[in-house]
């Protein structure tokens, strides 16, 4: 089995799990309705088919029962179980969303018995930055010196969640992003949400030269999935191409064939299905068929967008593996090498 770089995912909680916390964690959605489950769709049916074998039970364990095995293991054993499971040789884990405590990138690895890189997330970035109390006038400046400095091996970028993808392909001028930050300091700071300062923390990840990841398509109900699709991206991607800076586009479901697209006509743009592929289960192989229609094989990566469940990382690397050829799979971990590698002074990946 070819070792896969998992080139975007989270930690995993630190806490056992009862059936209402482990299927808030199962999908993005908020919680099943009334008289339903999760486990009852196609994630569930691919979580009981793969993933109870490596818990000692029969492939198809009933819901309760893969649950109380989990309970009897405990969640770092089921941790351990899972992530050494899911081959991988490198995991590259962003750390910028954590709503309770994760496992941090060094623990994960372990797990995994891969390699352990940071990716950073720049609007977090942003955000504390602000919290300082800085001036508008200094906020450029200090948010240019703490992502130069924060140790990370690619950005990720969450303007989707926030603005949408349309990012202008202008680069702000300081007076832009002076004036907007300023506007965004008198209505309290907080959660940043404003087209120019997005669009300004994009040109400055390419300016320190690193990968920039973007989330594009499905994500929890925080994100308007009528500005997700990677296309709105595309006068951005043309104004940075010119860097040489790989751009990934993380996700795409439903937009991966315009993801595809885009992937195919910008020698700089890669994509993956992370998120898409345990979500669709048994569909794995069709959305990825989808995808490499157009996807040239030297710009398709491979991720979980694991967080949370363990099970999530070891399901992706799963139906990722059952549905690509070997030869593709060697591929993306090649790919991935190359994007996030050791080019222009970066740590090597
Ligand atoms: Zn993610």
């Amino acid at each position: 089995m070819d070792l896969l770089v998992d080139h975007h995912c989270h930690g995993v909680v630190r806490r056992d799990l009862d059936r209402a916390g482990f299927e808030a964690l199962l999908t993005e959605a908020a919680g099943p309705a009334p008289g339903t489950s999760l486990f009852d769709s196609a994630v569930g049916d691919a979580l009981r088919r793969h993933c109870a074998p490596v818990l000692d039970l029969p492939a198809g364990a009933a819901p309760e029962a893969y649950l109380a095995r989990r309970a009897e293991l405990g969640h770092a054993e089921v941790g351990r179980r899972f992530l050494g499971a899911a081959g991988l040789a490198a995991v590259l884990v962003d750390t910028g969303y954590a709503p309770e405590p994760l496992t941090s990138p060094a623990e994960l690895a372990a797990a995994a018995g891969a390699e352990a890189h940071e990716v950073v997330r720049l609007e977090a970035v942003a955000e504390e930055v602000a919290a300082r109390g800085i001036t508008a006038a200094g906020f450029a400046g200090a948010v240019r010196e703490a992502l130069a400095g924060a140790g990370a091996v690619a950005f990720k970028s969450v303007a989707a969640y926030r603005v949408g993808l349309a990012l202008g392909g202008e680069r702000p001028s300081a007076a832009d992003v002076r004036a907007a930050a300023g506007r965004w300091f008198a209505a309290g700071g907080g959660r940043l949400a404003d087209e120019p300062l997005h669009r300004f923390l994009a040109f400055t990840a390419v300016d320190i030269g690193l990968p920039v990841q973007f989330h594009t398509g499905l994500g929890d109900r925080d994100t308007d999935l009528r500005t997700g699709d990677p296309l709105l991206l595309a006068p951005w991607l043309r104004a940075v191409e010119g860097s040489g800076v790989p751009v990934s586009l993380l996700h795409c479901y439903p937009f991966h064939r315009h993801a595809a697209y885009l992937a195919q006509v910008f020698p700089t743009v890669h994509m993956d299905l992370g998120l898409a592929t345990h979500n669709v289960g048994a569909r794995a192989g069709a959305v990825l068929a989808e995808a490499l229609e157009l996807c040239p094989y030297g710009k398709f990566l491979y991720s979980s967008d694991g967080f949370g469940l363990p099970e999530l990382h070891f399901l992706g690397a799963t139906l990722f593996r059952e549905a690509a050829t070997a030869d593709l799979a060697r591929r993306t971990t090649e790919n991935a090498r190359r994007v996030y590698g050791p080019s222009k002074g970066r740590a090597p990946c």
